[in-house]
């Protein structure tokens, strides 16, 4: 099968099937054997491993992973994309599966222990743009066993992703980001690389997996709901944009004591605040709740948890 990184023949097969673009399922084929290449390379797949893709389109980039890996796992949502795959583009391949579901219904995670005995794997993907974030996410969140997302995204959400503290675009999107994984952006990707052109730019970005998270904070689910709460309002102080805010149920005393605990100015921003500050500042919170609780209900219990 001739490369589908060629434009021509991407669309030989799009004519020969009559294939008609589904806007509502983000589809914007990749036409640029440059790019193709520079995701593997920057993937890093050997022959050792089992890849996962999601959204294999016409099968272009499917076709390079299936020559660079040991097994390929590409989950599909479009049921008219099955065919062009399992009969055409992928025909010569015998080291990939389609499966044709949506990603978020999938169980990744037994997927996994299936294919790769639970071993990690890895995740290269030219994402549909409207579900980005809860893909990723969804994935870290499930704790799914994961090496490295290779992911091409919107170029303001990959610079979103590896954003530093103090920068315009840091947010609740890099902390949550940064606490599974160490974020690398591999390439920049002009609109003119896809069929049909989207509106805005790419980026293809590495997402390295950490073995364990690189702060440690007693309740994780707490310390997002506070980062939640500090970006909610970005002209707010951090001490308004919590106490404002009904999700973390925090008072404003005691953000107050808590940011003076850390050192920190009373008027200081959550754009400011690092993960590993957010992180301290949850559990100096969450202590302060677990008193309050226990005292009112007389009981030990897992108070930090009640308030979510
Ligand atoms: N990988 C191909 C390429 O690079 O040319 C296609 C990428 S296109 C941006 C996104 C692909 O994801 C489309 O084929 C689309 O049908 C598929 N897709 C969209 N939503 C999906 C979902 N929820 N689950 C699985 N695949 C999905």
């Amino acid at each position: 099968m001739a490369s589908l990184g060629e434009p021509k023949n991407t669309i030989e097969i799009l004519n020969k099937y009559h294939f008609m673009f589904q806007k509502k399922f983000g589809q914007n084929f990749l036409i640029d054997p440059h790019v193709l290449e520079k995701i593997i390379r920057a993937a890093d797949i050997t022959k050792e491993d089992m890849v996962l893709e999601i959204g294999p389109g016409i099968g272009t980039m499917t076709q390079y992973l299936c020559e660079n890996a040991r097994e390929v796992v590409a989950v599909e949502i479009d049921k008219n994309l099955i065919p062009i795959l399992t009969q055409d583009t992928l025909r010569a391949y015998d080291n990939v599966t389609i499966i044709n579901d949506d990603i978020m219904k999938v169980d990744i995670g037994r997927l996994v222990q299936e294919r790769n005995g639970g071993r990690p794997v890895k995740v290269v993907a030219n994402l549909p743009y409207y579900i980005t974030t809860p893909i990723i996410m969804g994935l870290f969140e499930a704790h799914v066993p994961l090496e490295s997302l290779t992911v091409m995204v919107q170029k303001e959400v990959a610079e979103r992703m590896q954003a530093e503290p103090g920068s315009k675009d840091y947010g609740a999107l890099s902390l949550a980001v940064q606490y599974y994984a160490k974020p690398y952006i591999a390439a920049n990707v002009p609109q003119n690389c896809f069929m049909p052109r989207p509106n805005v730019a790419s980026a293809v970005i590495r997402l390295t997996l950490y073995d364990k998270p690189p702060v440690k904070t007693v309740d994780e689910r707490f310390m997002f709901s506070l980062i939640r709460a500090s970006f909610n309002q970005r002209r707010k102080t951090l001490v308004n944009s919590l106490a404002n805010s009904a999700e973390t149920g925090v008072s404003k005393e005691a953000v107050l004591a808590a940011l003076e605990q850390m050192g920190q100015p009373a008027a200081v921003r959550g754009e400011a605040f690092t993960l590993a500050q957010f992180a301290r500042l949850a559990d100096l919170l969450a202590g302060t709740a677990v008193m309050r609780l226990g005292e009112d209900s007389g009981g030990g219990t897992d108070a930090a948890d009640e308030l979510l």
